[in-house]
């Protein structure tokens, strides 16, 4: 037998998400090992987000990853990222939640378009969903929906159906899976 043969069911090593020039990754080593297309994938569009929101090569976002178990989480094919700039998501879209009330109380329109424009501007959890959807791509398998879930998926989609389980159990973090 050939020893240097591989098993053709072998799972797919895994690599440590490492850190980009505008963004670091934080929190459990375990999490951040991954396969190396999500690597990939998660590390380009992380980039862009931190960039975009004005982070630096010496003032890097954090993005903190925590262990996921269920489901892709189990061959390293899915990432669950809890925090940015040091603060939960559930935080963060609690801050949102706050936003578009006082955006609904606002005394006229223009007012209300500047709470909104604040808040797509200054929240970094929103906006870290929002790159995650507009510049990444995941893995949809077949008959089950684009494989990112968050506190913001029924709001800004690409699952808009999510269910209220479903939604619950992502109020705060986000799933990524490639
Ligand atoms: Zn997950």
């Amino acid at each position: 037998m050939d020893a240097h043969r591989e098993p053709a069911n072998r799972p797919l090593p895994l690599v440590p998400l490492r850190p980009g020039r505008c963004w670091c990754p934080t929190g459990d080593p375990d999490a951040r090992r991954v396969r190396e297309p999500l690597a990939r994938e998660l590390s380009r569009v992380l980039e862009r987000f931190a960039a975009e929101a004005g982070a630096t090569h010496d003032r890097p976002i954090a993005v903190e990853l925590r262990p996921g178990v269920l489901g892709h989480h189990r061959v390293g094919r899915a990432a669950d990222l809890y925090g940015v700039a040091e603060i939960g998501l559930a935080e963060w879209k609690r801050r949102w939640d706050r936003a578009l009330r006082a955006a609904a109380l606002a005394p006229d329109r223009d007012a209300a378009r500047l709470v909104l424009a604040r808040a797509r501007r200054t929240n970094l959890g929103w906006r870290l969903y929002r790159a995650l959807q507009c510049y990444g791509r995941w893995a949809q398998p077949y008959g089950y929906p684009i494989q990112l879930f968050g506190p913001w998926t029924r709001d800004e989609g690409p699952w808009r159906f999510i269910g209220d389980k479903l939604l619950h159990a992502h109020r705060d973090h986000i799933h990524v899976a490639l």
